[in-house]
């Protein structure tokens, strides 16, 4: 059984967030640390610590992840100039907190995907 995160006390309102949708299958509220002026996460309000760990009954619940993240990009203004999506997975994914989210990012220019490094 894998260990609750702060997301679970999020989605169930246990604690304060800034949430901006929930339904049956995802929650998405505002990053406490925001990269750019619209950063949100959005998460399966199942919690499932990695992208390692998705089966296929959880295949509703991802898809809802990309509809509401278009819908919410549409309500912030931000659809049309663009905006990135990004779930990151184990420790060179940089994840720090072990209940998938996806980060949806934008209301600035974003530059390249990664840093540019020699690195490879
Ligand atoms: P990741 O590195 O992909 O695991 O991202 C975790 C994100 O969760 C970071 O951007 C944090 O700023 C964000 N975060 C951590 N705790 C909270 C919280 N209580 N409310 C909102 N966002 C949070």
């Amino acid at each position: 059984m894998a260990e609750e995160t702060i997301f679970s006390k999020i989605i169930r309102r246990e604690i304060n967030a800034d949430i901006v949708y929930q339904d049956d299958l995802v929650t998405a509220f505002r990053d406490i640390n925001p990269q750019a002026p619209t950063h949100v996460l959005i998460v399966p309000n199942k919690l499932i610590p990695t992208i390692n760990d998705v089966t296929k009954e959880d295949e509703p619940a991802l898809g809802r992840l990309i509809t509401v993240a278009a819908k919410i990009a549409a309500e912030e203004g931000i659809a049309e100039d663009g905006y990135r999506l990004i779930i990151n997975c184990n420790r060179d994914g940089g994840q720090e907190v072990y209940h998938i989210h996806m980060h949806l990012i934008g209301g600035r220019p974003l530059g390249r995907m990664l840093a540019s490094s020699s690195q490879i």
